[in-house]
C-alpha cells in the first residue's frame, strides 16, 4: 500500500517536473509576444501603450536603415487616391506611392486601422526635398524620421477614429524613442507640400518644434 502511494507521489512529482518548465516557458514566451507588432529592435526600454498595428510591408519606397539609426522626428502626411470615386482606397494610395517610389512607415485608414508599411528601423522615402527647423536637409530628413500618412482628401478632415489612432501611435513612438520634432509635411516643405490639410493640431497636443 505504502509502495503504491509512494509510486503515485513519484509519478506526480515526475509529471510536475516535466510539465512545469513547459508551462513556465509558455507564459514566458507569451509575455514576449510583441502585441503591437512593433520592431523588437526598438522596444523594451519602456513599456509602450497598446496600439494595434497590422503589417502591410511594401517592397518599394524605402531602404534598409543602419542598425539602431537615430529617430527623433515624426512627420505627419495626408494622402488620397486621386481621380477616382473611391479616394480612400488604400491600394490606390499605395499604387501612387509605388509610381514615385515613396512610402511612409505607417498609414492610417478612415476607420482608424493602422498599417505599418515600412519597418521603423528602415528609412522610408516620405519627406522629399525638405528642411527641418534645425537646418537638416534632404535625404538626412528621412534618415532620422518616421512618416505617418492619414488617408483623406484635401476637402475633408481626418476622422475622429484616425485622430485617436494617431494619438495612440504617437504615444507609443514617444515611449520608445526620444522625439524632438513632430511636424506636418507642409512645415518642412512649405513650397511643395500642403499636407496634412485641414488638420487641427490641437487634437494631438500641438506640433513639436
Ligand atoms: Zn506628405
Amino acid at each position: 500500500m505504502f509502495i503504491k502511494i509512494k509510486f503515485i507521489i513519484l509519478i506526480f512529482i515526475a509529471l510536475w517536473i516535466t510539465i512545469f518548465p513547459i508551462h513556465s516557458q509558455i507564459i514566458k514566451s507569451d509575455s514576449l509576444i510583441d502585441k503591437g507588432g512593433k520592431d523588437t529592435i526598438q522596444t523594451g526600454v519602456k513599456t509602450p501603450p497598446y496600439v494595434d498595428v497590422a503589417d502591410l510591408r511594401l517592397n518599394f519606397g524605402s531602404k534598409v536603415g543602419k542598425s539602431f539609426r537615430k529617430i527623433d522626428v515624426v512627420i505627419i502626411h495626408a494622402t488620397f487616391y486621386k481621380n477616382t470615386e473611391n479616394p480612400h482606397h488604400i491600394l490606390g494610395c499605395l499604387r501612387q506611392f509605388a509610381a514615385y517610389n515613396v512610402a511612409a512607415h505607417y498609414i492610417i485608414m478612415r476607420d482608424g486601422t493602422i498599417f505599418r508599411l515600412v519597418a521603423e528601423r528602415d528609412v522610408a522615402f516620405h519627406a522629399g526635398i525638405s528642411t527641418l527647423p534645425d537646418g537638416t536637409e534632404g535625404a538626412a530628413v528621412n534618415e532620422r524620421s518616421l512618416g505617418i500618412e492619414l488617408i483623406y482628401t484635401d476637402r475633408e478632415t481626418p476622422t475622429t477614429a484616425q485622430i485617436n489612432a494617431l494619438i495612440l501611435l504617437l504615444n507609443d513612438i514617444r515611449c520608445r524613442l526620444s522625439i524632438r520634432y513632430i511636424l506636418g509635411h507642409s512645415d518642412i516643405a512649405p513650397l511643395r507640400r500642403s499636407d496634412p490639410w485641414n488638420f487641427d493640431w490641437s487634437k494631438i497636443g500641438g506640433k513639436k518644434w
